[in-house]
């Protein structure tokens, strides 16, 4: 399946494209209107090419009658393919604001950050930390290039795209600039809310503001709480309706992740949030993503005064308060 109509609603087809990690599928969304929007663009590379062409295509459309292109996050599985339709059609850029900025970083000064957070979070290997976040940087930046946005939008803004109002709400977290956009009773939600799951705090990966992933998504779901949709089409999993539902499964989610942490740290006396990291993810392979969220939720104790920290050779070393 690459397209369908989103669950009963005649005016948003839902585009999807493979991913090579789980869930192993992201969504795009094509709202028809007189000037079509499309909110994200899929995952890069040919194939993500090939799936937005079959999308559109199912959905009545080629690329080049695309004339407005939302971006809810600059990561690949949503910005793939906006280069690539870029060339192919003029569509009118949008993107959270603090994206360009973000793109059009110094490589060398994104280093000396990463590497400087990478050892105070006790990471064995700080120069994979770096080698992982400039390639980030580029890919995503050659998937969206910083110089082709047109329109910034940031929290609260409301902006008229072929004739649909849609409103920008901050949700970082996941990523520190993403915007769910709001039309009426629907919510792109990006990968602020997904049904089954609880998307992952990156945020700023090893950046600066990293210890702040915890605290920020839940400053986001708050903008969430109590919005009244009909249906929100997120990023990943089931289009869904009950926002109430799904942002109280993430905040406890949330309130979990933060428990554990604590407990974790109970357990072993005192720790570095890798190494706190390596006790508390089973799965080798997660580590170094679920290093960020541990970071988070350290951070966040800290703050609530129930642990405390210092530098010890550069590297920070929680103990329960
Ligand atoms: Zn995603």
């Amino acid at each position: 399946m690459c397209s369908a109509v989103a669950d009963d609603d005649p005016e948003v087809h839902r585009i999807e494209f493979e991913v090579p990690w789980p869930p192993w599928t992201a969504y795009a969304y094509l709202v028809a209107s007189d000037e079509p929007i499309l909110v994200d663009a899929g995952a890069p590379g040919e194939d993500g090419w090939e799936a937005l062409l079959d999308g559109l295509e199912s959905a009545g459309y080629a690329p080049e009658d695309v004339e407005h292109l939302l971006v809810t996050h600059p990561h690949t599985d949503h910005d793939g393919q906006v280069a690539t339709l870029l060339e192919a059609a003029d569509p009118t850029l949008y993107v959270p604001e603090g994206v360009p900025e973000r793109l059009s970083r110094d490589p060398a000064d994104l280093a000396a950050v990463v590497r400087a957070n990478a050892v105070e979070a006790g990471h064995p290997n700080p120069d994979a930390a770096v080698e992982r976040s400039v390639d980030s940087l580029r890919r995503n930046a050659d998937c969206l290039p910083p110089e082709a946005v047109d329109v910034v939008v940031a929290d609260g803004d409301s902006f008229e795209a072929g004739g649909v109002t849609f409103e920008a709400v901050h949700v970082p977290g996941h990523q520190v600039n993403q915007v769910a956009f709001r039309a009426g009773e629907r919510l792109f939600a990006g990968d602020a809310l997904i049904e089954p799951f609880r998307p992952a705090a990156l945020h700023v990966g090893y950046d600066r503001g990293c210890f702040d992933c915890v605290d920020a998504f839940y400053d986001g779901l708050v903008r969430l709480d109590g919005l009244e949709v009909a249906r929100v089409f997120p990023g990943h999993g089931p289009v869904f309706s009950d926002v109430a539902g799904a942002v109280e499964r993430t905040r406890r989610d949330l309130d979990a992740l933060v428990d554990d942490c604590h407990l974790t740290l109970e357990r072993l006396g005192e720790s570095s949030p890798y190494a706190l990291t390596e006790t508390r993810v089973e799965d080798p392979r997660r580590i170094d993503f679920s290093v960020f969220e541990s970071m988070g939720a350290l951070a966040r104790l800290e703050r609530h005064g129930l642990v405390t920290s210092a530098r010890q050779d550069g590297v920070r070393v929680y103990r329960t308060a």
